[in-house]
């Protein structure tokens, strides 16, 4: 017999399986032997009150034991040989490139990925020199390399999209290739630093198994068009592949922006979120978010956060919240510094940290405390411009190494020099730097108010032990690459598919893989196959 339940139940019976049965057998009447299973459906901690729940969706094997499909969560995609297959030119293997990759196995195609940066193990290597040696590989580092910007990240697959069934189709992949299966039954999935690397080579591995390919250390300089199509693409050692292109290149690409803006391919420019990193103390904010002086305790995850507000018209809010995680030097050449953030699957450590931005729309870098040129501020590429600025002024202000300007966050609501900082898990270290001063006011004004405003909804939270850290701003992509709505197609070549958070049709992890399969079945359209 199977039954289902919808609990609400302490944190401590929600702990672990024996704990769960003791739960099950209550509410069924059923004895705890009889129970052979349990799998969970979905589960959140509801922490909005003092006392703390956990809801829990169960499904309950009593004297019953689950198919292996049930057993694992999902059923498995099978992949062809598509060897013989037509080549299609998959240019990133982000997110949204190795999703297209592995769609178009299934529709029959060979996807030929070519990536810029190494494969994962090995650009581990270099993103380890950022933090040591302070020297940025502009080939290998957090934004580029096998698994894209995502793979060196919390691995958060929360996504605002609200088409459940792409979504749970890409979290079934990412289990069918080694991710735990937690991911589909919790509301705030997400898989953790050490563990997507391998998951990212599973994938990879079942591309290539299947007769696609890989190519790293192999950059796209140019696209071939002929007659107003897409032919393939060009790569910076003169090597040509050959094949309708999926591209896939994220938003730190500036060069792909930057070829196709100087070879008039359509694109427009697109708003961004700027801001600032900023760390607590994860003790801090569980006593806060969970509302107990004691903390999280035993049987609750590290607490997380999420702000929003509006200020002066302009969205200020909380991006990327890693708990336990750490910041991270996610500059993608050597004279920026760039701050992101990631956690471990245990999301253990000692620290909480997020990015706090504010949006900026294409005619805001018309607003003189943007300190923006006229002609920059006009052209498709301006607000790519205003975050290299930015980056650079970042540089400066830390010290011209991978050392970034930090101030504590009391200091800079009260507009003063911070004469010391927080212990902080940024590894390549921080240097006190008045961002109230250098920071543009657009953003540094709505940034104090969102502050004052976050502070209010969570008392405790604008505190003097906590440090904020310049620069966030690749938060999104500051470029769309117009793209027919029907066809994906760009709307005046034939054969090329801008896609995933690159071309600004995603922003996530989550959200780049559904747009990769979106693509992938465009051109199996395109060939004049069926979706
Ligand atoms: C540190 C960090 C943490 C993040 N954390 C999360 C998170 O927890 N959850 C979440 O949902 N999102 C997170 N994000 C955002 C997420 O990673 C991106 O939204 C997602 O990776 C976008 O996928 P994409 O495939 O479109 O682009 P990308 O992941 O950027 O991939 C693009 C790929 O193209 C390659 N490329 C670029 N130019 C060329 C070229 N000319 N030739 C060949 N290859 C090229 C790049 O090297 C890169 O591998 C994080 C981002 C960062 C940087």
């Amino acid at each position: 017999m199977i039954k289902e339940l919808q609990l609400r139940i302490l944190p401590e019976e929600a702990a672990n399986e024996q704990a769960l049965k003791e739960v099950a057998s209550r509410e069924t009447g059923e004895g705890v032997d009889s129970i052979c299973a349990l799998r969970v459906l979905k589960r959140s901690v509801d922490a909005r009150q003092r006392r703390i729940y956990v809801n829990v969706h169960l499904r309950v094997f009593i004297n019953e034991q689950p198919d292996a499909a049930e057993l694992c969560g999902y059923t498995a995609t099978v992949y062809r040989d598509v060897s013989q297959g037509r080549p299609v030119v998959v240019v990133g293997a982000g997110p949204a490139g190795l999703f297209a990759a592995l769609r178009l196995v299934e529709h029959g195609l060979r996807p030929v990925v070519v990536e810029r940066g190494k494969n994962v193990r090995e650009r581990k290597k270099d993103l380890a020199r950022i933090s040591r040696e302070h020297l940025v590989n502009p080939e290998s580092n957090y934004c580029f390399g096998e698994g894209g910007a995502g793979a060196y990240s919390d691995g958060k697959l929360f996504t605002r999209s609200t088409k459940r069934g792409p979504v749970d189709r890409i979290l079934c992949l990412l289990c069918q290739h080694g991710a735990s299966p937690a991911i589909l039954s919790d509301v705030h999935p997400h898989i953790g630093t050490d563990k997507l690397p391998g998951i990212i080579e599973q994938i990879r591995e079942q591309i290539v198994r299947s007769g696609g390919e890989v190519h790293f250390e192999t950059c796209m300089e140019s696209l071939i068009v002929k007659d107003n199509e897409v032919r393939g693409i060009r790569t910076r050692t003169g090597a040509e592949f050959q094949g309708p292109v999926i591209l896939a290149t994220g938003h730190s690409a500036r060069d792909v922006y930057r070829w196709l803006y100087e070879h008039h391919i359509s694109i427009e420019p697109k708003g961004i979120a700027v801001g600032v990193r900023i760390e607590h103390p994860q003790a801090l904010i569980d006593r806060i978010r969970y509302h107990r002086a004691e903390g999280r305790g035993e049987y609750l995850p590290p607490a997380e956060y999420r702000f929003n507000a509006q200020v002066n018209g302009r969205g200020v809010y909380s991006f990327c919240m890693c708990p336990g995680g750490f910041v991270i030097p996610a500059a993608s050449a050597p004279d920026q510094v760039v701050v992101n953030g990631m956690s471990p699957s245990s999301r253990g450590s000692r620290w909480a940290n997020a990015g706090m931005v504010v949006e900026i729309h294409p005619e805001d870098l018309m607003d003189e405390r943007l300190m923006m040129a006229d002609s920059v501020a006009r052209s498709p590429l301006g607000l790519m411009y205003f975050q290299e600025a930015l980056e650079k002024t970042c540089w400066q202000n830390g010290g011209m190494k991978q050392t970034a300007p930090a101030q504590r966050m009391t200091d800079f609501m009260k507009r003063r020099d911070s004469a010391s900082l927080p212990l902080s898990s940024y590894s390549p270290g921080l240097v006190t730097s008045p961002l109230h001063r250098w920071m543009p006011e657009f953003i540094a004004l709505r940034l104090k108010e969102g502050f004052r405003r976050f502070d209010g909804v969570s008392p405790g939270f604008l505190t003097n032990e906590a440090v904020m850290i310049g620069v966030e701003t690749r938060t999104s992509s500051p470029v769309r690459i117009l793209r027919d709505p029907e066809t994906l197609q760009h709307v005046a070549l034939q054969g090329l598919f801008p896609c995933g958070e690159g071309a600004g049709y995603a922003g996530g992890i989550v959200s780049a893989a559904i747009d990769g399969e979106r693509c992938a079945n465009s051109v199996a359209e395109y060939f004049g196959l069926s979706r």
